[in-house]
Protein backbone atom coordinates (compact mmCIF):
# COMPACT_ATOMS: atom_id res chain seq x y z
CA UNK A 1 0.00 0.00 0.00
CA UNK A 2 1.22 3.61 -0.91
CA UNK A 3 0.76 7.42 0.12
CA UNK A 4 -0.39 9.35 -2.21
CA UNK A 5 0.90 12.92 -2.28
CA UNK A 6 -1.00 15.36 -4.30
CA UNK A 7 1.69 18.55 -4.93
CA UNK A 8 4.57 16.23 -3.74
CA UNK A 9 7.05 18.56 -6.41
CA UNK A 10 5.99 22.00 -4.31
CA UNK A 11 8.06 23.34 -1.26
CA UNK A 12 6.20 21.56 1.72
CA UNK A 13 5.04 18.36 -0.22
CA UNK A 14 8.65 17.16 -1.50
CA UNK A 15 9.82 17.69 2.14
CA UNK A 16 6.80 15.11 3.29
CA UNK A 17 7.98 12.91 0.63
CA UNK A 18 11.39 12.65 2.11
CA UNK A 19 10.65 11.91 5.31
CA UNK A 20 7.74 9.35 4.34
CA UNK A 21 10.44 7.75 1.96
CA UNK A 22 12.85 8.21 5.32
CA UNK A 23 10.48 6.14 6.97
CA UNK A 24 10.63 3.35 4.33
CA UNK A 25 6.82 4.19 3.19
CA UNK A 26 5.59 3.48 -0.37
CA UNK A 27 5.20 7.43 -1.95
CA UNK A 28 3.03 7.65 -5.13
CA UNK A 29 3.55 11.46 -6.23
CA UNK A 30 0.60 13.42 -8.52
CA UNK A 31 1.62 16.92 -9.39
CA UNK A 32 0.64 19.29 -12.54
CA UNK A 33 3.91 21.01 -11.96
CA UNK A 34 2.22 24.40 -12.31
CA UNK A 35 4.07 25.50 -9.44
CA UNK A 36 6.50 22.31 -8.12
CA UNK A 37 9.24 21.44 -9.67
CA UNK A 38 10.38 17.88 -11.28
CA UNK A 39 13.83 18.02 -9.91
CA UNK A 40 11.90 18.29 -6.65
CA UNK A 41 10.54 14.97 -6.87
CA UNK A 42 11.73 11.84 -4.97
CA UNK A 43 13.82 9.56 -6.87
CA UNK A 44 12.14 6.96 -4.84
CA UNK A 45 8.91 7.83 -5.16
CA UNK A 46 6.35 7.05 -8.08
CA UNK A 47 5.38 10.43 -10.35
CA UNK A 48 2.38 10.90 -12.27
CA UNK A 49 1.75 15.01 -14.01
CA UNK A 50 -1.51 15.74 -14.06
CA UNK A 51 -4.06 18.44 -12.26
CA UNK A 52 -6.73 16.63 -9.41
CA UNK A 53 -9.77 18.81 -11.51
CA UNK A 54 -9.33 16.32 -14.06
CA UNK A 55 -11.15 13.42 -12.70
CA UNK A 56 -10.17 11.42 -15.55
CA UNK A 57 -6.47 11.43 -14.19
CA UNK A 58 -7.26 11.42 -10.87
CA UNK A 59 -9.00 8.59 -11.04
CA UNK A 60 -6.50 6.89 -13.44
CA UNK A 61 -4.52 7.21 -10.06
CA UNK A 62 -6.29 5.36 -7.68
CA UNK A 63 -6.62 2.63 -10.45
CA UNK A 64 -3.47 1.56 -10.95
CA UNK A 65 -2.41 2.13 -7.57
CA UNK A 66 -2.49 0.59 -4.47
CA UNK A 67 -3.32 3.81 -1.80
CA UNK A 68 -3.93 3.51 1.82
CA UNK A 69 -4.15 7.18 2.34
CA UNK A 70 -4.02 10.75 0.55
CA UNK A 71 -1.97 13.60 1.79
CA UNK A 72 -3.13 16.73 -0.38
CA UNK A 73 -0.44 19.67 -0.54
CA UNK A 74 -1.79 20.42 -4.37
CA UNK A 75 -3.23 24.16 -3.96
CA UNK A 76 -2.67 27.55 -4.65
CA UNK A 77 -1.19 29.63 -1.96
CA UNK A 78 0.04 33.01 -2.58
CA UNK A 79 -2.22 35.42 -0.37
CA UNK A 80 -1.26 38.50 -2.48
CA UNK A 81 -2.68 36.48 -5.80
CA UNK A 82 -5.59 35.19 -3.95
CA UNK A 83 -6.73 39.10 -3.61
CA UNK A 84 -6.06 40.26 -7.12
CA UNK A 85 -7.38 36.42 -9.10
CA UNK A 86 -9.58 34.90 -6.19
CA UNK A 87 -11.45 33.03 -9.53
CA UNK A 88 -8.22 31.28 -9.89
CA UNK A 89 -8.29 30.13 -5.79
CA UNK A 90 -11.74 29.00 -6.14
CA UNK A 91 -11.02 26.82 -8.94
CA UNK A 92 -7.98 25.33 -7.92
CA UNK A 93 -7.80 25.42 -4.80
CA UNK A 94 -12.33 24.37 -4.25
CA UNK A 95 -12.69 22.42 -7.71
CA UNK A 96 -9.82 20.52 -7.27
CA UNK A 97 -10.31 19.03 -4.03
CA UNK A 98 -14.04 18.69 -5.05
CA UNK A 99 -13.10 16.47 -8.04
CA UNK A 100 -10.22 14.67 -5.73
CA UNK A 101 -13.14 13.55 -2.80
CA UNK A 102 -15.44 12.78 -5.97
CA UNK A 103 -13.05 10.06 -6.75
CA UNK A 104 -11.75 9.20 -3.51
CA UNK A 105 -15.41 8.30 -2.38
CA UNK A 106 -15.96 6.13 -5.71
CA UNK A 107 -12.65 4.27 -4.93
CA UNK A 108 -13.42 3.68 -1.44
CA UNK A 109 -10.73 5.85 -0.11
CA UNK A 110 -11.01 7.05 3.24
CA UNK A 111 -7.98 8.97 5.03
CA UNK A 112 -6.99 12.29 4.47
CA UNK A 113 -4.46 14.89 5.72
CA UNK A 114 -4.58 18.04 4.45
CA UNK A 115 -2.87 21.31 3.96
CA UNK A 116 -4.57 23.81 6.02
CA UNK A 117 -3.02 27.83 7.44
CA UNK A 118 -3.41 29.93 10.16
CA UNK A 119 -5.13 32.66 7.05
CA UNK A 120 -8.36 30.71 8.36
CA UNK A 121 -8.60 32.53 11.43
CA UNK A 122 -7.90 35.85 9.57
CA UNK A 123 -7.47 38.87 12.40
CA UNK A 124 -6.55 36.72 15.79
CA UNK A 125 -8.82 37.83 18.86
CA UNK A 126 -6.17 36.22 21.09
CA UNK A 127 -2.56 34.86 21.23
CA UNK A 128 -1.66 32.25 21.53
CA UNK A 129 -4.35 31.15 18.44
CA UNK A 130 -6.61 28.02 19.34
CA UNK A 131 -7.91 25.62 17.00
CA UNK A 132 -11.95 26.70 18.41
CA UNK A 133 -10.81 30.00 17.60
CA UNK A 134 -12.95 31.86 15.23
CA UNK A 135 -12.66 31.64 11.59
CA UNK A 136 -13.09 34.81 9.62
CA UNK A 137 -10.38 34.94 6.91
CA UNK A 138 -9.17 38.37 5.77
CA UNK A 139 -7.92 36.68 1.90
CA UNK A 140 -9.32 34.39 -0.58
CA UNK A 141 -6.66 32.27 -0.03
CA UNK A 142 -7.75 31.41 3.62
CA UNK A 143 -11.06 31.56 2.23
CA UNK A 144 -10.63 28.75 0.11
CA UNK A 145 -8.96 26.77 2.57
CA UNK A 146 -11.94 27.29 4.81
CA UNK A 147 -14.46 26.00 2.91
CA UNK A 148 -12.15 23.00 2.16
CA UNK A 149 -11.85 21.99 5.08
CA UNK A 150 -16.01 22.44 5.69
CA UNK A 151 -15.96 20.08 2.65
CA UNK A 152 -14.15 17.36 3.79
CA UNK A 153 -16.76 17.70 7.27
CA UNK A 154 -19.86 17.28 5.29
CA UNK A 155 -18.48 14.53 2.72
CA UNK A 156 -17.09 12.70 5.75
CA UNK A 157 -20.47 12.80 7.53
CA UNK A 158 -21.89 11.64 4.80
CA UNK A 159 -19.52 9.18 3.30
CA UNK A 160 -17.28 7.70 6.39
CA UNK A 161 -14.24 9.38 5.05
CA UNK A 162 -11.70 10.52 7.97
CA UNK A 163 -9.62 13.72 7.45
CA UNK A 164 -6.59 15.66 9.48
CA UNK A 165 -6.90 19.49 8.61
CA UNK A 166 -3.29 20.78 9.65
CA UNK A 167 -3.26 24.75 9.34
CA UNK A 168 0.41 26.04 9.25
CA UNK A 169 1.62 29.49 10.96
CA UNK A 170 4.99 30.13 8.65
CA UNK A 171 6.36 27.67 6.91
CA UNK A 172 10.26 27.86 6.43
CA UNK A 173 13.50 26.66 6.35
CA UNK A 174 15.45 23.40 3.76
CA UNK A 175 16.15 19.90 3.81
CA UNK A 176 18.99 19.51 6.31
CA UNK A 177 20.30 17.35 2.82
CA UNK A 178 20.48 20.80 1.08
CA UNK A 179 18.99 19.34 -1.83
CA UNK A 180 15.58 20.64 -1.92
CA UNK A 181 14.32 23.47 -0.28
CA UNK A 182 12.06 26.57 -1.05
CA UNK A 183 11.40 28.02 -4.47
CA UNK A 184 8.45 30.18 -5.35
CA UNK A 185 7.85 32.28 -8.43
CA UNK A 186 7.56 34.98 -7.76
CA UNK A 187 8.66 34.88 -4.13
CA UNK A 188 6.76 36.89 -1.25
CA UNK A 189 8.01 35.45 1.98
CA UNK A 190 10.34 36.81 4.45
CA UNK A 191 13.15 34.57 4.36
CA UNK A 192 14.11 33.83 1.04
CA UNK A 193 13.97 37.47 0.17
CA UNK A 194 15.95 38.37 2.78
CA UNK A 195 18.38 35.87 1.51
CA UNK A 196 18.51 37.12 -1.83
CA UNK A 197 20.85 40.10 -0.56
CA UNK A 198 23.49 37.93 0.13
CA UNK A 199 23.14 35.79 -2.72
CA UNK A 200 23.59 39.45 -4.12
CA UNK A 201 19.93 39.16 -6.18
CA UNK A 202 19.05 42.29 -3.63
CA UNK A 203 20.31 45.65 -2.51
CA UNK A 204 18.17 45.35 0.46
CA UNK A 205 15.29 44.29 3.05
CA UNK A 206 11.93 45.82 2.71
CA UNK A 207 10.53 45.73 5.73
CA UNK A 208 6.73 46.21 5.42
CA UNK A 209 5.95 48.57 8.36
CA UNK A 210 7.70 49.67 11.40
CA UNK A 211 4.20 50.80 13.30
CA UNK A 212 2.52 47.64 14.62
CA UNK A 213 1.65 47.21 18.74
CA UNK A 214 4.55 44.84 19.02
CA UNK A 215 7.98 44.85 20.71
CA UNK A 216 10.18 46.89 17.84
CA UNK A 217 7.28 47.97 15.46
CA UNK A 218 7.68 44.91 13.51
CA UNK A 219 4.94 41.81 12.70
CA UNK A 220 5.37 39.38 14.88
CA UNK A 221 4.76 35.70 12.81
CA UNK A 222 5.30 31.91 14.78
CA UNK A 223 8.15 30.40 12.23
CA UNK A 224 8.22 26.12 12.16
CA UNK A 225 10.78 24.57 9.90
CA UNK A 226 9.39 22.48 7.06
CA UNK A 227 10.81 19.35 8.03
CA UNK A 228 8.31 20.01 11.38
CA UNK A 229 5.93 20.45 9.28
CA UNK A 230 6.55 17.37 7.40
CA UNK A 231 6.59 14.94 10.75
CA UNK A 232 3.42 16.20 11.77
CA UNK A 233 1.86 14.88 8.26
CA UNK A 234 3.18 11.48 8.74
CA UNK A 235 2.13 11.48 12.11
CA UNK A 236 -1.44 12.77 10.94
CA UNK A 237 -1.14 9.78 8.35
CA UNK A 238 -0.20 7.16 11.53
CA UNK A 239 -3.54 9.07 13.68
CA UNK A 240 -5.76 7.97 10.75
CA UNK A 241 -4.31 4.80 9.91
CA UNK A 242 -4.84 3.58 14.23
CA UNK A 243 -8.28 4.59 13.30
CA UNK A 244 -8.13 8.27 14.83
CA UNK A 245 -11.47 10.62 14.27
CA UNK A 246 -11.49 13.94 12.09
CA UNK A 247 -9.61 16.47 13.16
CA UNK A 248 -7.99 19.73 12.93
CA UNK A 249 -4.56 20.91 14.62
CA UNK A 250 -2.65 24.18 14.54
CA UNK A 251 1.33 23.54 13.54
CA UNK A 252 3.88 26.22 14.76
CA UNK A 253 6.11 26.73 17.29
CA UNK A 254 4.11 28.75 20.17
CA UNK A 255 6.94 31.17 19.82
CA UNK A 256 7.05 34.75 18.09
CA UNK A 257 10.07 36.75 15.93
CA UNK A 258 9.73 40.09 14.92
CA UNK A 259 10.65 40.86 11.27
CA UNK A 260 13.88 43.04 12.68
CA UNK A 261 14.54 39.48 14.91
CA UNK A 262 14.75 37.64 11.69
CA UNK A 263 16.65 40.13 9.51
CA UNK A 264 18.93 40.16 13.02
CA UNK A 265 19.17 36.31 12.63
CA UNK A 266 19.86 36.42 8.71
CA UNK A 267 22.72 38.67 9.73
CA UNK A 268 24.02 36.58 12.35
CA UNK A 269 24.03 33.06 9.92
CA UNK A 270 25.47 34.58 7.10
CA UNK A 271 27.84 37.03 8.03
CA UNK A 272 26.73 40.10 5.43
CA UNK A 273 25.36 43.25 6.63
CA UNK A 274 21.60 42.97 4.77
CA UNK A 275 20.34 46.48 4.55
CA UNK A 276 16.93 46.93 5.84
CA UNK A 277 14.33 49.36 4.42
CA UNK A 278 10.83 50.31 6.54
CA UNK A 279 8.32 51.27 3.98
CA UNK A 280 4.60 51.13 4.02
CA UNK A 281 2.05 48.73 5.76
CA UNK A 282 1.67 45.55 3.37
CA UNK A 283 -2.26 45.10 3.43
CA UNK A 284 -3.93 42.75 5.57
CA UNK A 285 -0.85 41.93 7.55
CA UNK A 286 -2.15 41.38 10.89
CA UNK A 287 0.45 42.68 13.88
CA UNK A 288 0.94 39.21 15.75
CA UNK A 289 0.14 35.50 14.97
CA UNK A 290 1.45 33.17 17.12
CA UNK A 291 -0.11 29.66 17.44
CA UNK A 292 -0.93 27.22 20.29
CA UNK A 293 0.14 23.65 19.25
CA UNK A 294 -0.41 22.16 22.34
CA UNK A 295 -3.54 20.25 20.65
CA UNK A 296 -0.85 18.43 17.89
CA UNK A 297 1.63 17.58 20.75
CA UNK A 298 -0.82 15.81 22.66
CA UNK A 299 -2.73 13.84 20.48
CA UNK A 300 -0.41 13.53 17.00
CA UNK A 301 2.55 13.77 19.64
CA UNK A 302 4.62 15.89 17.69
CA UNK A 303 8.01 17.66 18.62
CA UNK A 304 8.98 20.12 16.63
CA UNK A 305 12.83 19.76 16.20
CA UNK A 306 13.69 23.57 15.02
CA UNK A 307 12.80 25.40 17.47
CA UNK A 308 15.69 27.18 17.26
CA UNK A 309 15.13 30.46 14.50
CA UNK A 310 19.21 30.30 13.60
CA UNK A 311 19.18 26.73 13.03
CA UNK A 312 15.97 27.73 10.61
CA UNK A 313 17.80 29.71 8.86
CA UNK A 314 20.96 28.20 8.78
CA UNK A 315 19.17 25.29 6.99
CA UNK A 316 17.52 27.62 4.23
CA UNK A 317 20.62 29.42 3.86
CA UNK A 318 22.74 26.01 3.15
CA UNK A 319 19.95 25.78 0.12
CA UNK A 320 19.36 29.19 -1.37
CA UNK A 321 23.28 29.79 -1.26
CA UNK A 322 23.81 26.91 -3.65
CA UNK A 323 20.34 27.42 -5.48
CA UNK A 324 19.95 31.11 -5.94
CA UNK A 325 17.80 30.56 -8.62
CA UNK A 326 15.93 27.95 -6.95
CA UNK A 327 15.83 24.34 -9.13
CA UNK A 328 16.11 26.37 -12.25
CA UNK A 329 19.63 26.27 -13.42
N1 LIG B 1 7.58 40.90 5.29
C1 LIG B 1 8.38 42.02 5.18
N2 LIG B 1 9.07 42.20 4.02
C2 LIG B 1 9.02 41.33 2.98
C3 LIG B 1 8.20 40.19 3.10
C4 LIG B 1 7.50 40.00 4.29
O1 LIG B 1 8.46 42.85 6.09
O2 LIG B 1 9.66 41.58 1.95
C5 LIG B 1 6.85 40.67 6.56
C6 LIG B 1 5.35 40.53 6.39
O3 LIG B 1 4.73 41.79 6.47
C7 LIG B 1 4.99 39.61 7.57
C8 LIG B 1 6.23 38.75 7.76
O4 LIG B 1 7.29 39.44 7.09
O5 LIG B 1 4.80 40.37 8.74
C9 LIG B 1 6.09 37.36 7.16
O6 LIG B 1 5.60 37.51 5.85
P1 LIG B 1 5.51 36.28 4.84
O7 LIG B 1 5.00 36.82 3.53
O8 LIG B 1 6.79 35.52 4.83
O9 LIG B 1 4.44 35.33 5.52
P2 LIG B 1 2.91 35.58 5.98
O10 LIG B 1 2.99 35.93 7.44
O11 LIG B 1 2.33 36.65 5.13
O12 LIG B 1 2.27 34.26 5.76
Amino acid sequence: MSILVLGGAGYIGSHTVYELIDEGMEVVIADNLETGYAAAVHPKAKFYQGDIRNREFIDSVFDNEKIEAVIHFAANSLVGESMTNPLKYYDNNMCGTKVLLESMVAHGIDKIVFSSTAATYGEPESIPILETDNTKPTNTYGETKLSMEKMFYWVSRAHGLRYVSLRYFNACGAHVSGQIGEAHNPETHLIPLILKVPNGQRENITIFGDDYDTKDGTCVRDYIHVTDLAQAHILAVKYLMNGGASDIFNLGNGVGFTVKEVIETARKVTGHPIPAVTVERRAGDPAKLIASSEKAVKVLGWKPQFADLEKIIESAWKWHSTHPNGYNK
